[in-house]
């Protein structure tokens, strides 16, 4: 016969059972197991009630057991798969995220509300934003336009994805990372999008590259348009100074052929004459001369800029005595001091301070009449001393202005007015290299004013 016993742990639990239904506390679907005597194992599903009469009494109870061997069975193997699934799951779950780890690009999911849900050690690094403060926030408040951001968030969200969005992320110190920004949707398993899944590479190093390179595209462009600036500077040279120079040479060959023709006709004053004819082509072929090379030093960076220390009244005055006599013009050039400068001192350099002003004011004297005087006026701003040039002459026509600055041209109204268009080239490198400020204003017949701006000596 088989018999059958419960083991000694469980012996106790089962007389408690019934020792409790018997106080009438009933016990329902109590597993244990029972052993019978040729050892199989059976497992007991034992429901206990309390057992009473008529007047509502104890007076026994009954238990009930069955036999749930099998269903146990099924069950304890249901719950093997259970564990092992979320075994499994566990393990997915780590190697996804050693995989999102391993990548130093950052990465990021974020809500369908634009709200970080989880980043990688790439996204805190390249933010200098720790975890816990990154997850919760919008994902748009790192970049620094944020607004595009968001638009490449969206375009993900209704194509499905975005592929290379250039953003560039703001670190907290401040430091930027330019980025391509890929994106893509997930979704739960009934195909709902839960947000988006973004990456972004880091492409700061190519983006520098691409700007020196471009930079020195620049340079290159622009070295090349000084060579090609040159060029037509040479070619222009060429053909003015070829004009420049046979004009007086043939004036020069002209007087001195009619002196040698007609010595033995001629009245002393008229060889005189003559002779003083040639003197003067001379002299203006040295200008020239003297103007040219000091373009050619202005072009090749010869002109060095040496500045002393010097009184800006003597130094204006001698230009202007020196500009009055060389004239053959008995023009009035006025100095206007109103500010008291006269005394004061200017830092500039000699040579290069006498072209500018030289050049200015015989110009203002060469380009207007006679009875119409020039002024030379003195004033000062916190960190220039200035001094302009006026004249009521011919003017510059509005369409010159700009021109006039550049080597051999001159204006279209300067009729007979002898002059070669170098001089005020000449002013422009000089005010340059002194580290000045040069204006004109001029109308056309009414006359013209330069401005010279010498900065002030940095104590
Ligand atoms: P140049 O005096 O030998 O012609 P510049 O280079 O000094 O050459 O001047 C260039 C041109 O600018 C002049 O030919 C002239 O047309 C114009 N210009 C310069 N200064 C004046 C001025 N004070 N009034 C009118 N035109 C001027």
């Amino acid at each position: 016969m088989v018999q059958t016993y419960i083991t000694e742990d469980f012996r106790e639990a089962v007389k408690q059972v019934l020792d409790n239904a018997l106080k009438g506390k009933e016990t329902a679907n109590f597993e244990f197991p029972l052993f019978t005597n040729e050892g199989e194992h059976v497992m007991v599903l034992l429901n206990s009630s309390t057992r009473r009469n008529a007047a509502g009494e104890i007076t026994g109870v009954l238990g009930v057991g069955q036999d749930i061997t099998e269903l146990v069975g099924h069950r304890n193997n249901l719950e093997l798969k259970v564990d092992q699934r979320t075994l499994k799951l566990k393990q997915a779950s780590q190697y996804s995220r050693s995989l999102i780890e391993a990548s130093l690009d950052p990465l990021v999911t974020i809500s369908a509300e634009g709200i970080i849900t989880d980043v990688n050690e790439g996204s805190i690094e390249v933010t200098g934003v720790a975890r816990e403060k990154l997850i919760g926030t919008d994902f748009s408040n790192y970049f620094t336009e944020p607004d595009l951001a968001l638009a490449g968030y969206q375009e993900a969200f209704e194509k499905g994805s975005v592929r290379n969005y250039p953003l560039t992320i703001r670190h907290k110190n401040g430091q930027l990372t330019d980025v391509l920004y890929n994106a893509s949707v997930y979704r739960d398993t009934d195909g709902n999008i839960l947000g988006v899944f973004a990456a972004a590479r880091d492409i700061t190093q190519l983006v520098s590259s691409r700007k020196k390179l471009e930079l020195r595209t620049r340079e290159l462009y622009e070295a090349l348009k000084k060579e090609k600036d040159l060029n037509e500077l040479k070619s222009r040279f060429v053909s003015t100074a070829s004009h420049e120079f046979r004009t007086p040479l043939s004036a020069i060959n002209f007087a001195a052929g009619s002196i040698k023709k007609y010595w033995s006709k001629m009245k002393p004053i008229m060889v005189a004459k003559k002779l003083d004819k040639i003197e003067n082509q001379v002299l203006h072929m040295t200008e020239l001369l003297d103007d040219i090379l000091l373009v050619g030093q202005a072009e090749s960076g010869k002109m060095r800029n040496h500045p002393l220390t010097l009184n800006l009244g003597n130094f204006i005055c001698e230009i202007i005595e020196e500009v009055y006599h060389s004239s053959k013009k008995a023009q009035k050039i006025v100095l206007v001091d109103t500010e008291s400068l006269k005394s004061t001192d200017i830092y500039i350099d000699e040579k290069l301070g006498r072209n500018i002003f030289t050049n200015l004011i015989s110009n203002a004297v060469k380009f207007s009449p006679n009875e119409h005087q020039v002024t030379v006026e003195l004033s000062s701003e916190k960190e220039h001393t200035i001094i302009s040039v006026t004249d009521f002459g011919i003017g510059i026509p509005k369409s010159e202005l700009e021109k006039i600055f550049m080597p051999f041209i001159r204006g279209k109204n300067v009729d007979l007015i002898q002059g070669t268009g170098l001089g005020l080239s000449i002013v422009k490198e000089a005010v340059n290299l002194i580290g000045g400020e040069l204006f004109v204003n001029s109308t056309e017949g009414k006359g013209t004013t330069f401005i010279v701006k010498i900065p002030k000596k940095q104590l």
